[in-house]
């Protein structure tokens, strides 16, 4: 897990708390900064150097380039940028006399691969630099492994462009000047050539060149969208997508005879409470929501729901369930008929169905049962004495609040939270679930979806039992579970 500064949830919004419904992220706060992207927007501009520093190698390529920077002096117009979008919308008398010069210090070979992106517009780059008897897959294999190694911002081949970069600015046009304040970083510079990347100092080297650009990015950098989204759109045909499925194993086992022992024990339990009182709320909701939760966590192990988003909603169902009714337990101290109070708001809920339903003419062919409907909301009550409640139960407290009433924050705050996504289809869910990333450095990391419907998730089952293992832990403090099954699932320790 990544550790910066700035990750911390006090960073956040206003001392970790949101303001007017947003959590704002500490950059976010700042105002408005225009940064370009060194990987998306920069890198396609600078290829070109990259690719001489990656094939004469770095300190003979800084030797080179900086004769090269020398000639700019020898042409007959003011080269202004480094950019490659600028030198290819020179005309070609100009960039012809540039390449030339530029084939005087490097060989040709060394930019031959970008002729597979420059070759039709660009005419007079591709005449320069075609070189024959380069498959295009050789050519995509270069680039793909110079966008690896120079396109990750922070990286050493990154650094090593910027590097360039910056003395093309500050020793040959002259355009970022010592002041007093930053001399320290300019004799850095200096150091920096001369400086293997596996020195130690160069820790200290690298993440300076790397804010000195940043710094003068405004000033060296003219963003050409046009020339960019082109770069990249041209490789994105040309090359295949490499998909990452990250598919994942389940390798925890639940005891076989975990869900039928749980069984016998809810069957002893209802046993000796169904004769104590004729009609007991607290226990019917207890049990009966714990058997609704015991069917999810068998359905999840039976149908191999462990890792699918179903698997997902499943753990959400049982942990809304266990929450639910320790809260309910802790209120009824105070409010002895909230029991029947939550039947009569769950049955309040499908009248308000009901009442809809019979609004609709003909209706068939649906799991939905208008009969077995109209039969449980009239089952205790009929429905004239029946209100529908359109807000949460107990609506003065919201889920959060009743988890933390009853000290599951975390619970809520982490795994409930998660798992809604799922239940809601949200993007985080989508993204995980069903969209792949494409490996190809070439193709920016972009996603793709799994059409074949392959990808699968983590195994969500050690969570369901580990919950529900909490769930019998306060069912049995309410109506003891032999000491026999919790000892041998060791339910007190979760
Ligand atoms: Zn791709």
């Amino acid at each position: 897990m990544r550790e910066h500064y700035l990750d911390k949830l006090k960073d956040h919004g206003d001392h970790g708390r949101p303001k007017k419904g947003i959590l704002k992220s500490p950059i976010n706060q700042l105002g408005n900064i225009t940064h370009y992207s060194w990987m998306k927007e920069c890198f396609p501009d600078f290829i070109w150097i990259a690719l001489i520093i990656d094939y004469y190698g770095r300190r003979p390529a800084f030797t080179i380039l900086s004769f090269i920077f020398k000639d700019f002096n020898d042409l007959s117009f003011e080269l202004k940028s480094l950019q490659l979008s600028y030198i290819l919308s020179l005309d070609d008398e100009k960039q012809g006399e540039f390449y030339e010069m530029l084939s005087q210090h490097i060989d040709i070979e060394v930019l031959n691969p970008l002729t597979i992106l420059f070759n039709n517009n660009h005419g007079i780059f591709f005449e320069y630099f075609f070189k024959d008897g380069v498959t295009v897959e050789e050519k995509l294999e270069i680039l793909e492994n110079i966008t690896d190694n120079y396109g990750h911002n922070k990286s050493d081949g990154a650094t090593d462009v910027q590097y360039v970069i910056l003395t093309f600015y500050i020793i040959f046009r002259q355009i970022i000047h010592a002041t007093k304040n930053i001399k320290p970083a300019f004799e850095m510079l200096y150091y920096y050539q001369k400086t293997n990347h596996e020195e130690w100092e160069m820790r200290i080297y690298r993440p300076t060149v790397r804010s000195m650009f940043g710094s003068v990015q405004y000033m060296i950098y003219e963003h050409n969208s046009e020339f960019i989204k082109s770069f990249w759109k041209k490789l994105l045909e040309i090359g295949d997508c490499r998909l990452k499925y990250g598919m994942y194993e389940n390798e925890y086992s639940i005891d076989e005879a975990f869900i039928e022992d749980i069984k016998v024990e809810f069957q002893k339990l209802i046993i000796d409470n169904m004769h104590s009182e004729l009609e007991d709320s607290k226990f019917n909701v207890m049990m009966g929501s714990s058997v609704y939760a015991l069917k999810i966590l068998n359905e999840l192990v039976e149908c191999n729901l462990r890792d699918k988003v179903m698997g997902r909603l499943s753990l959400r169902i049982i942990i809304e369930i266990f929450i639910m009714l320790k809260y309910i337990n802790k209120k009824a101290d105070e409010q002895p008929d909230l029991w029947e109070k939550y039947q009569e708001y769950g049955i309040g809920k499908y009248k308000l169905i009901l009442i809809k339903v019979r609004e609709i003419d003909e209706f068939e062919n649906s799991h939905l049962n208008p009969g077995l409907l109209d039969i449980l909301v009239n089952e205790q009550i009929d429905e004239m004495f029946q209100d529908v409640d359109f807000r949460n139960f107990e609506s003065k407290t919201n889920f959060r609040d009743k988890a933390i009433e009853v000290d599951e924050k975390e619970l809520f705050d982490v795994y409930y939270d998660y798992e809604s996504s799922y239940a809601h289809g949200l993007w985080g869910a989508v993204r995980e679930s069903s969209m792949l990333k494409c490996v190809n450095p070439l193709h920016l990391g972009h996603n793709v979806p799994d059409v074949h419907l392959k990808k699968n998730l983590a195994d969500v089952l050690p969570d369901a039992v580990r919950v529900f293992k909490k769930l019998l832990n306060f069912i049995d403090e309410n109506y003891p579970l032999s000491e026999e099954f919790l000892s041998k699932y060791e339910v007190k320790n979760e």
